[in-house]
Parts: structure tokens; sequence; C-alpha cells
């Protein structure tokens, strides 16, 4: 016997009984995105290695050790897209958006790729959706941002059991204020540190607080803030922001140690993490970029954003919150034998046309194998349909629920279920 082919570690397969949950999330998000005026976009899923290493940052996780890369027949490095800040942002560069409009509120939704450890809520294949403003450098797009992000929460009911974890890091000149307090308060504990620690030294200090060793930890505790490095500008921006969100009745806290691995971040960064969750409790992560555009190629136009993780938040929402799915068949026909069953495709294919959700059987299995499908598929109606009935124009029927039966003309079925499904 051939050998089963097996999926690769650390994808998975969405079945339909779970599509059905994604489904569900993906109205509510799309309905979200919609009444705060977001246009969607889809860039493509593999795009030039070059535009994530410039854009996401040599230094972070994902360029350094998670992409999947190849290079196709004509040898261009390639890479399956780990996250899509950057593709909008190529995406927006290129196609001149700011010349439609000097402010482009974008949104996406699709499968990203990393090459990281597999365990639950850490896949290599996953699915984020997210948000971007390019164009506003002022602390309200920050604010809607995030409340984008609170209104899908509170539209899935599980907006008490999440927290926003807020932080700024100001702008250029208050990083490289901070980066030196930092690096003086570490410099004489260097050896101590982590290896991947002492790398960042130099590099990228900032990320030594997101360091995940004990003793880092520790020692970062104490550390300066960076809250207290930020210049004039940059604090005004910060308190701004934090206003707004109380304006609009969204709880954070302030995280002194939140720094977010990617290299882009300007001013806010945020993330929203949930108690129902373990190890793996981020559902959402952003914040400002304001020189990422520059940095690709465009101009210099301020931005910010921020992804969630689909199967995260669908954990949380399974958890607190489960979600009302599609409910079953309008109608289910059953054929009482194989020599109708010309006039039975028809007969269902008129009433697909007219919007009504039904099936049949096509494994010409008996009536009782055909209830019992009906049944499983939790239809409202099932229509049975046999010579006699083929020869009068009606079908029989039956109310799953009550049991009644009457004979009803084909003509006729369509108004009658839904008029039954609408009351
Ligand atoms: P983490 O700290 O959990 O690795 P991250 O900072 O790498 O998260 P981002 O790049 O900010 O994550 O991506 C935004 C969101 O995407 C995360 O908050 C999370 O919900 C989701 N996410 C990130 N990586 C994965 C993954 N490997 N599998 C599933 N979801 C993921
Ligand atoms: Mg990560």
């Amino acid at each position: 016997m051939p050998q089963k082919v097996q999926r690769v570690k650390g994808v998975n397969d969405i079945l339909p009984v779970e599509a059905k949950q994604w489904q569900a999330l993906e109205r509510v998000v799309k309905h979200v995105m919609n009444s705060y005026a977001y246009g969607e976009i889809r860039p493509p899923i593999f795009e030039k290695t070059e535009l994530f290493a410039r854009g996401v940052g040599e230094d972070t996780d994902i360029v350094s050790k998670e992409m999947y890369s190849f290079s196709d027949m004509s040898k261009t490095a390639l890479t399956l897209r780990p996250e899509l800040t950057a593709g909008v942002v190529r995406s927006y560069i290129q196609n001149n958006l700011q010349q439609i409009s000097p402010l482009q509120k974008l949104w996406y939704e699709g499968p990203m790729f990393r090459q990281e450890r597999p365990q639950k809520g850490r896949y290599r294949q996953f699915w984020q959706f997210g948000a971007e403003a390019i164009g506003s450098p002022h602390p309200e797009q920050d604010a809607e941002m995030i409340a984008l992000f609170y209104a899908i929460l509170k539209e899935l009911g599980i907006e008490k059991s999440v927290t926003l974890k807020i932080n700024s890091v100001g702008d250029s000149e208050s990083r490289a204020i901070y980066r030196n307090s930092l690096q003086e308060y570490l410099r004489p504990h260097l050896s101590s540190l982590s290896e991947t620690s002492q790398q960042r030294f130099e590099s990228n200090p900032l990320r030594i607080l997101d360091s995940k060793a004990p003793n880092d930890k520790e020692l970062v505790r104490d550390a300066p803030k960076i809250r207290e490095c930020l210049n004039e500008a940059s604090a005004t921006h910060y308190a701004e922001v934090l206003k707004m969100l109380e304006a609009m009745d969204i709880p954070y806290v302030q995280d002194d140690l939140l720094v977010r691995g990617l290299d882009y971040y300007t001013h806010t960064i945020f993330e929203f993490t949930s108690d129902a969750l373990g190890a793996q409790d981020a559902i959402c992560g952003g914040g400002r970029y304001n020189d990422l555009v520059k940095e690709l190629g465009g101009q210099d136009v301020p931005a910010i954003g921020w992804a969630s993780g689909i199967e995260r938040l669908l954990l949380v929402v399974e958890a607190l919150q489960p979600m009302q799915t599609d409910s079953g068949l309008d109608l289910f026909l059953i054929v009482k034998s194989d020599e109708i069953r010309l006039p039975a495709s028809k007969l269902i294919n008129k009433w697909r046309s007219a919007g009504l959700k039904c099936d049949t059987d096509t494994l010409r299995r008996s009536m009782k194998a055909q209830m019992r499908e009906a049944n499983r598929q939790e239809a409202r109606y099932v229509a049975i349909l046999g010579e006699e009935e083929l020869g009068q124009g009606v079908v029989q029927l039956k109310n799953f629920d009550s049991g009644e039966q009457e004979a009803v003309a084909f003509e006729a079925v369509v108004t009658k279920i839904n008029k039954a499904v609408s009351s």
C-alpha cells in the first residue's frame, strides 16, 4: 500500500466544523473594519526576502531565525511572509496610495509563516488579521487603532477578559537617550547577561527588556524606564493617547518592559493578552512605525498598525464565549427511486438558485439512510419525492421538528420554506 502523506509539522488543517467558527469571527472582523472605514488589502503571500530583511529588521527573531526563504527558478531570493506590515507598506509605496488619499486606512487577513517551535497557540503557518493607518502622526490615530481592536473584542464579548498593555518607545531622539542610560545601567552586569542579550547589548539593547532569561529579567526590573527618557514631544504624544483611551472607556495598563520584537516601532506600542491562554498569551500586538515607509523607499509618512493571531483569538473565544455559528439546512430532498434522479436534480437546482440552503443524496442511498443524512445536517424540512409525487407535481414536505407533513406543489416550496425559516 502506498504510504500516507502527513501534513508538515506545525501547520493545521481547518476542517468544516471549525471553519464555521472562523467564518463567524471573520464576519465580526469585516463588520467592524467596515464601520471604522478601513478598506481591505490583499498583498501577495510571498515577497522578495530583502523586503523583510529591511522592513522587519535583520536583528529580529523573525528575520534572524524564523523565515521560510527559498529561491525560485530565476534565483530570486523569496520569503513566505512572516507578517504583513512590510508587505502593506511595500504595496502602499508601489501603488502610490498616498495619491488617492493622504490617509490610507487598510486591513487584511491571511496566513503568515514562521519557522518556530510548534506548541499550543504557536504554529508555523498561522493566520492574522490586522490593520494599518498610514498618513497621520497624531495621537487620535493611535487611539482609533486601539479602539478598532477593542471594538472587535467587544463584539466577540471577550473584552473584559483581555488586558491592554501599553508603552511608548518615543521618537529616535528619546530612544537614543534611553539606549545610553540602559547601556550604562547594564554595563557592569554585562558578563552575567544571557548570551542573546550580550549580543544585543550593542545592536539593540532595548530588546534586552524583553528577555525571557530569569537572570536578565531580574536585572531589567530595576533598569531605568524609557518613559522617563521621553523628550517633550514624545511624552505629550503618549499622554494624549492615554487620555483618549480613557475618554473612550478603554482600560489599559502601562508596561515599562513592553518593547515588542520588531525594529520598526516608534512612540506608542501595545499588546493585548488574555488569561484564558497559557504561555502564548498575546492575541494582538502593534504600534506606531513612523520611519518604516521612508526606510522602504517611500516618502516620510507616519503610520501605525496592529496584527492579531486568529488561532489564539479563537482559543479565547472558545474558552469564554462560543460564537453563534451557521445553523443547519433549510431543506433536504429525499429521492425515493433512482429512476427519478433527473427531475430530482432539476428540482434541487431550482431551489438552490432561489437561495434555499438545501441538499440531496448523490450516493443513491436507501430512504432510511437519506433520512439519517437529513438529520445529521440538521435540516428543518425534508421534501420526499417519488414517482407518484412527480406525476402530481408535488413533494411531501415534512417538518422535522413537529413531524407535520403535507403535499406541496413544486413552485410553492420556496415561498413556504422561506416563510417558515424567517418566522
Ligand atoms: P509572540 O510573542 O507570541 O511570539 P509576536 O510578538 O511574535 O508574538 P507579532 O509578530 O506581534 O507576534 O504578531 C501578532 C500576533 O500574531 C501575536 O500577538 C499572536 O497572536 C500571533 N502570532 C504570532 N506568532 C504566532 C505563531 N507562531 N502562531 C500563532 N500565532 C502567532
Ligand atoms: Mg514571536
